[in-house]
């Protein structure tokens, strides 16, 4: 499959998890790869395995929360690379507590990562998407910003919030052929859920219709799907990939 043969597409948290899933899919699929995770050597397994798909990979360190290191990078990987035409806003994180014992920090630190981090990186390569014409933004959201959960008032605030800047975003640029579209996934099984309780994991397993978790590929096909020639189209959709959990 090489539909997506001479792409370059940028993927945030890229070291492991979905993000990896997601830029080995993408490479897959004949994408060239850019990953970005909190520091380059992150990128090294992920790197490994798209040269071993026969895709060119790149490897660059940044906070997506830290504006001055993403204008930095970004500007950065435009010289090395050339161009850029696939950015999926993948990098996030949990502090999860109930909303009583939430600290401004732990309020600060998922907002500054999860949203400010997605029109921090969107932002940086907004105006090379406007030059050429074209771009796919693909932010990954959550159910959670759907539906709420206890516990995660943060993180269903910012994801929320990252369905709303996804709506804006693909309204402002969709006359110029950039198109901006949002995933929700439900519970998938990355490092981020290996951390629930085994009774935590099991209650929720009964919620879901199709009663399993989610594997990080589920995500990264729905990616690969909003990345595509077949999805020029679509923009400013949310597409739960979540078992049926938030229908
Ligand atoms: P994960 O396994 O914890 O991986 C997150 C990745 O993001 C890691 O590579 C991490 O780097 C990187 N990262 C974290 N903070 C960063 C920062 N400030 N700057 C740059 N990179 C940073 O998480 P995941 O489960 O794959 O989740 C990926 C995305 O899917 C997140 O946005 C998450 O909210 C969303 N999501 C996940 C689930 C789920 O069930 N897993 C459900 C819904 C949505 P380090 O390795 O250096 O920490």
């Amino acid at each position: 499959m090489s539909q997506l043969l001479n792409q370059v597409a940028v993927v945030t948290g890229a070291g492991r998890g979905i993000g990896q899933s997601i830029a080995l899919k993408l490479a897959a699929a004949g994408a060239d790869l850019v990953c970005v995770d909190l520091k380059p050597e992150a990128n090294q397994e992920t790197a490994d395995q798209v040269a071993a798909l026969g895709r060119k990979a790149w490897m660059y360190g940044a906070n997506v929360s830290d504006a001055a290191q993403v204008d930095a990078v970004a500007e950065k990987i435009l010289a090395d690379v050339g161009k850029v035409d696939i950015l999926v806003n993948n990098a996030g994180i949990t502090r999860d507590t109930l909303l009583m014992r939430m600290t401004e920090a732990d309020w600060d630190l998922v907002l500054d990562i999860n949203l400010k981090g997605t029109f921090l990186f969107t932002k940086a390569f907004t105006r090379a998407f406007l030059k050429q014409r074209s771009g796919r933004i693909i932010n990954i959201a959550s159910v959670i910003g759907l539906m709420g959960n206890a516990g995660q008032c943060n993180y269903g605030a910012s994801k929320a919030g990252v369905i709303g800047f996804t709506k804006c975003v693909a309204r402002e640029l969709a006359s110029r052929s950039i198109t901006a579209n949002a995933i929700a996934p439900g519970f998938i099984q990355t490092a981020m859920t290996d951390k629930l309780p085994e009774e935590a994991r099991k209650a929720l397993q009964t919620q879901i219709p199709l009663q399993s978790l989610g594997l990080p590929d589920d995500v990264a096909e729905a990616v690969l799907f909003f990345a595509s020639p077949g999805a020029r189209y679509i923009t400013g959709q949310v597409l739960a990939v979540d078992g049926g959990l938030a229908m």
